[in-house]
């Protein structure tokens, strides 16, 4: 919490506008309580001071005021200038007032003004809306005045344009509502994704500081005072997080709103503040302050090596986490580390176990305007709770337990009125924020993070993970990876048939009945034969895209796609887990199972379905399956392959194969994991080798991969395979 006398008080210079206005004469009358005779001042707000307008005696314990006001208006009443007076809002018509100094001024009792009785209602109240109380008084002065004084520090620019919007029009040339537009303007100037604005000021020797000198890596733009305590109480924590990370390109940039020297070079000590430090020593009255809107402080501003503001106001743990976000892993500049991939995979038992459905529909809460939903294919959404007026924390839970925790969400948002809204994902007990969020206005072209560093390590992930959406009427799709629905495979499918013969089967149906789709390409008679598949896990769109780059290199009309399928047969199984995909589930099929561990015992029907299909078609012991490659997405690109100890058909090949992925693109080294060594197979590419001696592998993306380069890796790695088995396969 802010304490009252670190809000700013005033930063309007235009008050004085107010003189122009017409004045008319205050009726003003009352006693003060325990005094017969001494003075009473009447004084008004001027560029953030007070001054007064007009004394008046008291005689026999009374006074009485008949001066030209501006009204309705808040003016103060004081019986000592030098010290805070009684705000009171004056207007037409007698009023009165039964003074009493003690408790400054707490038993002070005024009759007479609306104004007042309305501000006083409004100081009883706790937990008010501003938006509600402004509503309920439109037209009042005291809706523009709290709005202004005790809710724009709290409110984003949005918020604070929403609410001005709801003022009576009569209230918008008011000092405050005037204020509170320029605020805006100066707050959305610094916004995250900003440039911070530059400024030159003194350090404690006096010495001109630039701001813009000290953008490297990332500095904390510091708000603070030597008299202010909540700065003083933050301060150890702005200390630990420089100490920790100053050597991986940390650093602090101190603006202190002192007003003397003295106090501020002392704070600095006692405070161990050792970074740079300057100040106007000119208290609220800071230029650098008004640049910034800042209004209280302690306020902070995280800025990059471009001078962009990554973050705002990080207090506490909040500070380290961003940090350790930015800097922790790579510490600033380190080379990536080598993903390392899975350990052994346990065998699990995969008989059907029950899911837990989602409620399906539209998410709004009584009387707000902003609307979620969850109720189409690939979404997850299982709770959502307004937090505060712009912040909706969304609970996204899995089909059920226990669970590989890669928690997927998927839903729409909205708002009547355009919004800024700030959705924190929560997930259930133990579950690690993974994916972060896409944006989509159709559900088809994406909005990616330009964040495209890869997390190679997955651990240090947080639990839950906050992102600001602009919500207006027009509906945002917000997706932890883009949306690829069954839909989608069965229209890529039907376009590869414009340019390949394909032949499209359904193998079997899902536990929910969905029919599971097969295409062979290529010569049908043909005795070589490779296999491909697909989508085993709901999340992993990025898998889905290698393979469809993939199959799509294989049925281009080009020389070399047309000579292999002349020699080849090619079985594309490109979407496992229909039922996952549109159920939205974090990793298994509608049997609450993750397939890939059911190639040993076979109780799902989609791994059957592949099983009994291949027994069908490999009777022969002619036909030969030569290679297999499953599609899958992780941290980062890695491929998982047979025990190079174990020999196949053709041993070997798939090291072959991937050392040819490293000669054809520049640069790339492959990150090469042997995963299976000896039964059981609970993994189709193993249950595949184990079954038939095909080469196998598991071909992993990375879910951070660019796409482009997913595209391209595909493809290359396609014509790589067509080439080398042309080759080398009998
Ligand atoms: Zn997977």
């Amino acid at each position: 919490m802010m304490r009252r006398g670190n809000i700013m008080a005033l930063l309007l210079s235009s008050f004085t506008a107010l003189q122009a206005q017409t004045k008319q004469a205050v009726e003003l009358s009352g006693k003060v309580a325990n005094m017969q005779t001494g003075k009473v001042f009447l004084q008004k707000f001027d560029n953030k001071l007070f001054t007064t307008v007009d004394v008046a005696d008291i005689t026999n314990g009374k006074f009485a005021f008949h001066t030209p006001l501006v009204l309705p208006e808040l003016y103060g009443i004081s019986l000592d200038t030098s010290r805070t007076p009684m705000y009171v809002f004056l207007e037409k018509g007698p009023i009165t007032v039964q003074l009493d100094s003690a408790r400054y001024y707490a038993n002070t009792v005024v009759t007479g003004s609306a104004s007042q009785d309305l501000f006083a209602a409004f100081k009883k109240q706790e937990n008010v809306n501003i938006s509600d109380f402004i509503k309920a008084h439109p037209a009042s002065l005291v809706s523009a005045y709290v709005l202004y004084r005790n809710y724009s520090y709290k409110l984003t620019p949005e918020q604070i344009q929403e609410n001005i919007a709801l003022l009576d029009p009569s209230l918008h040339s008011t000092p405050y509502v005037t204020f509170l537009k320029e605020l805006t303007g100066v707050m959305a100037n610094v916004a995250i994704g900003k440039k911070a604005p530059d400024f030159t000021a003194n350090d404690p020797e006096g010495k001109p500081v630039k701001f813009s000198d000290h953008w490297k890596g990332y500095v904390l733009l510091d708000f603070w005072a030597s008299w202010c305590a909540p700065c003083r109480k933050e301060n150890p924590n702005v200390v630990a997080a420089f100490q920790k990370y100053k050597d991986k390109g940390f650093s602090v940039y101190g603006v202190s709103l002192d007003k003397a020297k003295e106090g501020w070079v002392k704070a600095i000590a006692n405070d161990h503040l050792d970074w740079t430090q300057v100040s106007e020593l000119n208290y609220w009255q800071s230029e650098i302050a008004k640049q910034y809107g800042v209004r209280a402080i302690p306020a902070n501003f995280l800025i990059d090596s471009n001078g962009i503001i990554v973050g705002k106001n990080l207090r506490g743990e909040q500070l380290q986490q961003k940090l350790e976000e930015l800097l922790g892993k790579s510490g600033g500049t380190a080379t990536k580390k080598v993903f390392k991939g899975q350990g052994p995979i346990q065998a699990v038992n995969t008989e059907s176990r029950p899911v837990q459905r989602q409620w399906k529909g539209i998410f709004n809460e009584p009387g707000d305007y902003v609307f979620f939903r969850n109720d189409f294919d690939c979404a997850r959404l299982n709770g959502l709770v307004k937090t505060n007026d712009s912040i909706y924390t969304a609970l996204i839970t899995s089909e059920n337990t226990p669970i590989n925790g890669s928690p997927w969400y998927a839903f729409k948002v909205w708002s009547k009125k355009p919004k800024r809204i700030t959705i924190t994902l929560t997930y259930q007990q133990g579950a690690k924020h993974r994916y972060t969020p896409k944006f989509s206005k159709d559900g088809k072209t994406w909005t990616l993070p330009t964040d495209a560093s890869v997390d190679v390590e997955p651990d240090s992930l947080p639990d839950k993970y906050s992102f600001a959406v602009n919500a207006g009427p027009d509906t945002v799709w917000v997706a932890g990876q883009e949306l690829y629905t069954y839909q989608q495979v069965l229209g890529w499918i039907a376009d590869l048939g414009k340019q390949t013969k394909l032949t499209t089967l359904t193998i079997g149906k899902t536990r929910a009945g969905r029919p599971l789709t097969l295409v062979k390409m290529g010569n049908l008679h043909s005795k070589k034969r490779i296999l491909i598949l697909g989508r085993q896990h709901p999340p992993e769109v990025t898998g889905q895209f290698a393979l469809n780059a993939f199959v799509e290199a294989l049925a281009a009309n080009t020389v070399q796609a047309k000579a292999f399928k002349e020699q080849f047969l090619i079985y594309v199984i490109p979407f496992m887990n229909p039922d996952g995909v549109a159920d939205g589930n974090w990793r298994h099929n509608e049997g609450g199972i993750d397939l890939n561990r059911d190639w040993q015992d076979f109780h799902q029907p989609e791994s059957q379905a592949v099983r009994d299909f291949l027994k069908k078609e490999l009777a022969d012991n002619e036909n030969k399956l030569l290679f297999s490659i499953d599609f899958h997405s992780t941290w980062d690109d890695i491929y998982y392959i047979v025990d190079p100890k174990l020999k196949g058909n053709m041993p070997g090949f798939v090291t072959d194969w991937l050392q040819q992925l490293k000669e054809r693109i520049p640069g790339y080294v492959p990150n090469v994991k042997p995963l299976y060594s000896a039964p059981p197979t609970s993994t189709a590419f193993s249950y595949l080798f184990q079954q038939y001696g095909t080469e196998a592998l598991v071909y992993e993306i990375g879910d951070k991969t660019p796409r482009d380069f997913i595209k391209h890796k595909g493809q290359v790695a396609a014509e790589a395979l067509m080439e080398m088995l042309s080759s080398r396969a009998k």
